[in-house]
């Protein structure tokens, strides 16, 4: 079993008198940063000059400093920018001002595990990933709770490493829910493998595909989109609040039947998890990272193209049309999408 950790684990008081600089102000950054200083903690940000994040920082009362900057007078760092380009903000800014007796951290084990960052001796190297979007993140510990969170130790320099990542983690509320540990590696590669074969990669093609044998079998396509798309997210809810049984439990006998019948037939276990492995052995051995950064240097053609196509497709643009019609968005009002974002955080 994994260890848990909560609030009665983790001490505060070990970020006394260490200034912290979040680096980068995006869904992540924006909460780490106001969840702390609400915490108490001393908060610096540091950003791009010029970049869009600066003024809204500042509206939020903080002081901003170039990254360079930012990394110098911190005693723990926070890399919170896109995880593609981190290695490069690293080396040129941050490296530089890293000294004997800091800490850096990550949201994400991505550039430690594929060796993109290699951090000096003489400084903690810790991961403090919530285990969800950051505006949920600020959300949560605004109304007193918190996001579930992992923590890592990948150097123990100054040998309070896990203190200090476990204060880090209740001081942006996710002590409140509980604190796996983990590895960088073992966060990185499960990660990588559960956003491509089942929650990303997996969960939009199958339902692409279902999608499409409704259509190209001549139902209305809005129908398609309602049985194979929009009702995903209930039969996601009930297992995520009681497991599989309890989704079983609310669904008819038919549906449950069915389940039984042609979940295996559909996805053939032993074909699937082969191409599954076959997945996960390209991250382990970092073809897929290196096929991603090759990717953001090639300026990304295969990613946009296929971000392009998708948005042609046409269940995207009948669920839009959908979606404006219906009253399904929040519990029966009419508002934006933004409140149909935060029911599924
Ligand atoms: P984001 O895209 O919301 O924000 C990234 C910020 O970095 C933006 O403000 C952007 O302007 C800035 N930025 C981009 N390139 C930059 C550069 N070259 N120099 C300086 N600033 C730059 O990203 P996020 O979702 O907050 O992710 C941040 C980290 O948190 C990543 O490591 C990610 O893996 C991790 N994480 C994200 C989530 C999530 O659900 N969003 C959950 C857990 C962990
Ligand atoms: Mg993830």
């Amino acid at each position: 079993m994994a260890k848990m950790y909560y609030e009665k684990d983790c001490d505060l008081g070990k970020l006394t008198g260490k200034k912290i600089a979040i680096i980068g102000y995006g869904s992540q950054g924006h909460a780490h940063a106001l969840n702390l200083r609400d915490s108490g903690c001393d908060v610096i940000v540091g950003l791009r000059k010029g970049g869009k994040s600066w003024a809204k920082a500042e509206a939020d009362g903080f002081k901003v400093f170039e990254i360079s900057e930012a990394a110098k007078q911190a005693d723990i760092i926070m890399m919170l920018i896109n995880d593609e380009v981190q290695a490069d903000v690293y080396s040129a800014e941050i490296a530089p001002n890293l000294s004997e007796g800091n800490a850096i951290a990550f949201a994400h084990g991505f550039n430690i595990r594929y060796k993109r960052i290699v951090p000096p001796a003489g400084v903690d190297v810790f991961m403090a990933a919530p285990k969800g979007p950051g505006h949920t993140v600020r959300g949560l510990y605004v109304n007193g709770k918190g996001v579930p969170c992992l923590v890592a130790v990948e150097q123990d320099a100054s040998g309070k490493c896990l203190d200090i990542a476990l204060a880090y983690i209740a001081g942006i509320g996710g002590a409140r829910a509980g604190i796996m540990q983990t590895t960088m590696h073992d966060e990185t590669e499960t990660d990588l493998f559960g956003e491509q074969t089942v929650l990303c990669g997996g969960v939009v093609d199958l339902m692409q595909c279902g999608f499409e044998v409704l259509v190209e079998a001549g139902y209305e396509p809005e129908n398609a989109y309602f049985e194979c798309i929009h009702e995903m997210k209930l039969i996601v809810d009930l297992i995520n609040k009681g497991g599989i049984a309890a989704m079983n439990y609310s669904i008819s006998d038919t549906a449950e039947f069915g389940e039984y019948v042609s979940g295996p037939r559909v996805l053939p276990h032993e074909q699937i998890k082969a191409n599954m492995r076959a997945v996960l052995a390209d991250i382990q051995d970092g073809s897929f990272a290196g096929r991603w950064i090759a990717e953001n240097k090639n300026g990304r053609t295969f990613f946009n193209s296929k971000r392009d196509n998708l948005a042609k497709h046409q269940m995207e643009i009948v669920g839009k049309q959908l979606r404006e019609q219906m009253l399904w968005r929040d519990e029966g009002s009419a508002s934006g999408d933004k409140n149909l974002d935060s029911a599924s955080n």
